[in-house]
């Protein structure tokens, strides 16, 4: 039996101590932990107070799908599916949360394990599952990465359907949101501006932030990967994040593993994370080691700690996993033969800088 210990780790400043308990737990691992499905987990509260986390509901489909026998791509783009049409998660796909002139642009990567192919899209508009159409400019075309207008009349080519996609509950957020502009606003800081945050009390401010990664490995060790999102909330117009660029949001090696990040895509781009993660694993070291070691990477960019949150995710061939953050607090999905459930991610830091 595969015998796993929960990840509480507290990883401060630049120890090793949790990646070497993580290493002994591993070596224990007689039969491979597949299938498996892991996803980022965003909390999402309703207006009624209900609450979820929209990662459970990718990787059980996911799991399930996988079971039934299906390709993980497949299974990981249903998986995520049904959170680009959840009008409540306002980080992806349907309802999330506009640019900033109110306009929804959404970014989306794939990438198959078994074939080494990948496709992507990036501020694409009125298509409320961009995974799908990353999918499409991996099998139709010799390209990777299709953007803004000509991604668009691509999916049109193929018979998706131009829908709005800010609903009601976004554009009151992106209106607050704007009301509170000022003269002193500049680029780098006027995305969440502190008046912003006591005009809307009820507002979850997790949200501003969200996306959706998943990653799956099948029975037999095939693995693959997505990432989709609507972005940084009030983003500039045409501001791609690191959700659709191959290698950042999201990287898969069928013989090594996956990983895929969610959180200020910006610094995730400096270090090119998700194949940093993805090399780190085919160096030898355990999912949580390749992840709290790209994080470092940014930590040392930084000089100190970021002012942003940046996760990671990743698992390897044995079905092995781990999520790891930049601050305390974040949580990630996974459904497995032991079921479904949300694991606290491993992180550097207790809070950001104040
Ligand atoms: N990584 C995404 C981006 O920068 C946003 C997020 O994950 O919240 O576009």
């Amino acid at each position: 039996m595969l015998k796993l210990t929960r990840r509480h780790f507290i990883v401060s400043g630049f120890t090793f101590l949790a990646a070497h308990r993580l290493r002994s737990s591993f070596a224990q691992v007689e039969r491979p932990n597949r299938p498996l499905a892991i996803a980022s987990a965003n909390r999402i509260t309703l207006p009624d107070g209900t609450v979820y986390y929209n990662g459970i509901r990718a990787t059980e489909r996911a799991f399930q799908l996988m079971r039934a026998g299906s390709d993980p791509l497949d299974a990981v783009i249903a998986g995520v599916n049904i959170v680009e049409d959840d009008p409540h998660d306002m980080s992806v796909g349907y309802g999330g949360l506009p640019n900033e002139e109110g306009e929804v642009e959404l970014d989306a990567s794939v990438m198959h394990g078994p074939t080494g192919r990948c496709g992507a899209v990036a501020a694409l508009r009125y298509i409320k599952n961009p995974s799908q159409v990353a999918r499409l400019v991996m099998e139709e075309t010799d390209h990777v990465l299709l953007v803004g207008e000509g991604a668009l009349r691509f999916a049109l080519s193929f018979g998706f359907k131009k829908e709005e996609l800010l609903t009601e509950r976004a554009r009151q957020v992106w209106l607050q949101w704007r009301r509170q502009r000022s003269e002193r606003d500049h680029w780098m800081q006027n995305k969440l501006p502190g008046a912003l945050r006591s005009a809307l009390p009820d507002w979850d401010w997790r949200q501003f932030t969200g996306t959706i990664n998943c990653l799956a490995i099948t029975e037999a060790g095939d693995i693959a990967g997505v990432t989709t999102t609507s972005g940084l909330a009030f983003k500039i117009p045409g501001r791609v994040g690191d959700s659709p660029i191959i290698g950042c949001g999201l990287y898969v090696d069928n013989e090594v593993g996956a990983a895929g990040s969610t959180g200020w895509g910006e610094d995730n781009i400096r270090v090119v994370g998700a194949h940093a993660v993805v090399e780190n694993m085919r160096r030898g070291m355990s999912p949580l080691e390749a992840c709290l070691e790209a994080l470092r990477r940014v930590v040392k960019l930084y000089g100190g700690r970021p002012a942003h949150q940046l996760n990671f995710y990743a698992l390897n061939k044995n079905g092995e996993y781990a999520g790891a953050a930049i601050f305390k607090g974040a949580q990630f999905a996974v459904t497995d033969a032991r079921g479904s459930r949300v694991e606290d991610s491993a992180y550097l830091f207790e809070r950001p800088p104040q």
